[in-house]
């Protein structure tokens, strides 16, 4: 006879209390600043975001569905799936959307629904989300945001700007695990929500409420995966020790670097300060240089990368998320750009580009 395994930690974690699901809830009620019930959801965040829209979706329901990557390509995807009519609101590649284009948008046509990425990995850029949110709100529009590259970065005040739904992950700026994520829902957005089918599904909003908030806010329907809540719980406390502001600090001190570093090597910002994104900082090439060639010529070590999507190309990522929103980790990076684009026969003033980024 074999002996029995011995205990590892990871197929062997206890049990997740039932008792313990809400104040994870209630913590990153916390965080969103807002009062509005908080789903908590096994899968990545896109699985939430594809919940949101099969749950809101619906044939009548208007969309105005603003696209700055492939997130919100999908979103609208979804969304139609679920038989709404959705308008796409598509900026320039890798670019934020431009005020003027929603407000005009929202002047043509009368929307049930706002749809908007807060702020983009893919591309280093921020929307006006508090601009969007209020054109969103005087037309009696729901709006639903993805918050999952921006919770924990950047300012984000749920209540405070009236978000009927915001999405959000552990995996970003939060330092933590990508298999559950997060939503909250406000009164307004629940009256919309269809109703449960007889059949659950994990895309179903109406489940989680039934099945979970209806039922006191015990055990979450469904198996939930033990090892990923224990991770979530240890992921929140880190994030209450250290502190919300100080964290949003902590990535907008990084951001700062980078950009100023990125400008001072390749003479070019991507986008401006005000729209640029906390948690990666895009670097605009010179011309006739691609990411492809800076990858290829950036010493090992570095977590540069390139674009994802369309207009990608044109620009490097610096990536300074949760556990890299540290100044050395900037500088670092900021130090493989130099030698990448010094040997593809731009002239970089490495030294300069580092006091430019500390000095920031
Ligand atoms: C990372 C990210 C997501 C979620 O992607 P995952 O595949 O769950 O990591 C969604 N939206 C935005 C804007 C993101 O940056």
């Amino acid at each position: 006879m074999t002996p029995p395994a011995p205990w590892t930690p990871l197929p062997d974690a206890p049990a997740f209390p039932a008792t313990g699901f809400a104040p994870l809830a209630d913590a990153i009620g916390r965080l969103l600043g807002t009062s509005n019930d908080v789903l908590l959801l096994q899968g990545e965040a896109v699985v939430a975001l594809e919940a949101v829209a099969q749950s809101l979706g619906r044939p009548g329901l208007r969309a105005l569905n603003i696209v700055t990557s492939m997130y919100g390509r999908w979103f609208g995807g979804w969304l139609r799936r679920a038989g709404a009519e959705v308008q796409d609101l598509v900026a320039r590649p890798g670019q934020p959307i431009s005020l003027n284009a929603v407000s005009e948008a929202l002047d043509a046509a009368p929307f049930d629904l706002v749809a908007v990425v807060h702020a983009e990995s893919a591309y280093g850029i921020l929307n006006p989300l508090e601009e969007i949110a209020a054109l969103a709100r005087a037309r009696g529009a729901l709006i639903v945001v993805d918050a999952v590259a921006s919770v924990g970065g950047h300012r984000l005040e749920v209540d405070g700007l009236g978000l009927d739904v915001a999405v959000i992950g552990p995996q970003k700026s939060l330092g933590g695990q990508a298999g559950v994520s997060a939503l909250s829902i406000s009164p307004a957005a629940w009256e919309r929500v269809a109703p449960a089918d007889e059949a659950p599904s994990i895309l179903s909003l109406a489940d989680l409420r039934d099945g979970w908030l209806a039922t006191g806010r015990l055990a979450l329907p469904g198996t939930p995966s033990a090892l990923e809540f224990h991770a979530l719980a240890a992921t929140l406390a880190r994030v209450e020790q250290e502190g919300l502001a100080a964290l949003q600090a902590r990535h907008a001190d990084a951001a700062r670097a980078a950009r100023a570093g990125a400008l001072a090597l390749t003479g070019r910002a991507w986008v401006s300060p005000d729209r640029a994104s906390n948690l990666v900082t895009a670097a605009a090439l010179p011309p006739g240089i691609t990411a492809a060639a800076v990858l290829a010529h950036a010493p090992a070590g570095h977590t540069l990368s390139a674009g994802v999507g369309p207009g990608g190309d044109g620009l490097i990522r610096l990536n300074h998320t949760g556990p890299r929103a540290r100044k050395d980790v900037v500088l670092g990076d900021l130090v493989a750009l130099a030698r990448a684009l010094g040997a593809l026969g731009h002239a970089v003033d490495l030294a300069a580009a580092l006091a430019a980024a500390a000095d920031a």
